[in-house]
């Protein structure tokens, strides 16, 4: 099988895996316990949150809190942030900072706005900036967009949104950044959201790497941990098999980027420019290209492709629990229904190899092919 929807999430890395195991079998101990092995792994998942957090921040200035998931993240700053007034994002996010969004209105909080994006996929900065007022409490901008690939310049967009209100809490979700673009926070971000099973981590983990000047309210309660940020018992062995990942990940990260651009426009050329129609253009993460295959439906292409042996995305949320048939960000980024609903998202991993670029283009221009010739 090869496997090229890896921005819904990737295969555990297995050498982390093995290299974390005795943090199942031996050092399985509660990292809050008052004995020495309690205190042992604690300062082990120090110095794991350490290195997490200066693989993309200035360690003085910014801390690292773990959590379940990188929804979990997000809900927290979203939630724990908002109060009355209004609170801005952008019409391209994931749902998991979508949905809080809409339950800020739903339950009374503050007023949701959100930007529009350019065809390109990433927000409009200028529309953005002009929906931050007085009573802007927070900002959510997503770093990398989980469809297109399309980068926002967050730094940047930080620095103007505290130009404009100092006030506005900063929340930006790096989930398909982090361990996969080579970036260091700017002081302007407040809140940036990670997870471990878009980079070789397990389901389960997450990060919210925050400024260390701000102060986060607990979204959950309980025994403390976390300096009572996020309190329930750490995940030892899901946080040091993402440590290890991350070490890993990063040891090479700019080789992979270029290796991994280098294969996404190997596999743009190599598609029937007949049918497909490129979304994500050259600018966007190597990790992810987004084509249409226009007139086609992406969810059948996704059978066919799947039955010979590829496994890819569409366009229509990561995930099967999608309440409409069109992709919200293709439509978003003004394409029609026509082309939303031929959506591919075709998602690289380091681990991906040359090979399985070309099996997989055959693969999708037999289908498409197929599926074209069927219909006329
Ligand atoms: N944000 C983005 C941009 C994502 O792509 C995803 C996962 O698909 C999430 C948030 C949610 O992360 P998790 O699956 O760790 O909850």
């Amino acid at each position: 099988m090869i496997y090229l929807d890896n921005a819904a999430t990737t295969k555990p890395d297995e050498g982390a895996f093995l290299q974390a195991k005795e943090y199942v079998t031996q050092k399985f101990y509660n990292p809050s316990g008052l004995y020495k092995e309690g205190f042992a792994l604690q300062s082990e998942l120090k110095k794991a949150r350490s290195v997490l957090l200066s693989k993309v921040a200035d360690e003085t200035a910014f801390e690292f809190i773990f959590t379940s998931c990188g929804t979990e993240s997000n809900n927290q700053a979203i939630f724990s942030f908002a109060r009355r007034g209004n609170a801005v994002t952008t019409a391209g996010e994931h749902s998991a900072v979508l949905a809080p969004f809409a339950e800020l209105k739903n339950r009374g909080i503050a007023e949701p706005r959100y930007a529009p994006l350019q065809k390109d996929g990433r927000v409009d900065v200028q529309k953005l900036l002009a929906l931050v007022d007085d009573k802007t409490c927070l900002l959510s901008v997503m770093h990398v967009n989980n469809e297109t690939g399309a980068i926002n310049d967050v730094n940047q967009i930080a620095k103007e949104v505290k130009r404009k209100n100092p006030r506005t809490i900063v929340h930006v979700d790096g989930v398909q950044a982090y361990g996969k673009l080579p970036y260091k926070l700017a002081k302007e971000i407040d809140l940036y959201s990670v997870s471990a099973h878009k980079i070789g981590g397990l389901k389960g983990v997450g990060g919210l790497i925050k400024r260390k000047s701000l102060t986060l309210p607990p979204y959950l309660f309980g025994g403390g941990q976390e300096g009572g940020r996020r309190s329930g018992t750490e995940n030892t062995f899901g946080i040091m098999q993402f440590f290890y990942a991350v070490e890993k990940k990063f040891a090479s990260l700019k080789a992979d980027y270029e290796r991994l651009r280098g294969y996404r426009e190997k596999v743009w050329a190599g598609l029937d420019k007949d049918i497909f129609l490129r979304i994500s253009d050259e600018n966007t993460s190597p990790y992810i290209l987004s084509v249409a295959a226009v007139g086609l439906r992406g969810e059948i292409l996704l059978h066919m492709a799947n039955d010979k042996g590829l496994i890819i995305g569409t366009g229509s949320a990561c995930s099967s629990n999608a309440k409409t048939r069109y992709s919200r960000v293709i439509l978003a980024c003004g394409y029609d229904e026509k082309t939303a609903d031929g959506v591919l998202r075709i998602s690289f991993s380091p681990e991906t190899t040359e090979e399985e670029i070309e099996s997989a283009v055959g693969i999708l221009n037999e289908v498409a092919n197929d599926l074209k010739n069927r219909m006329k």
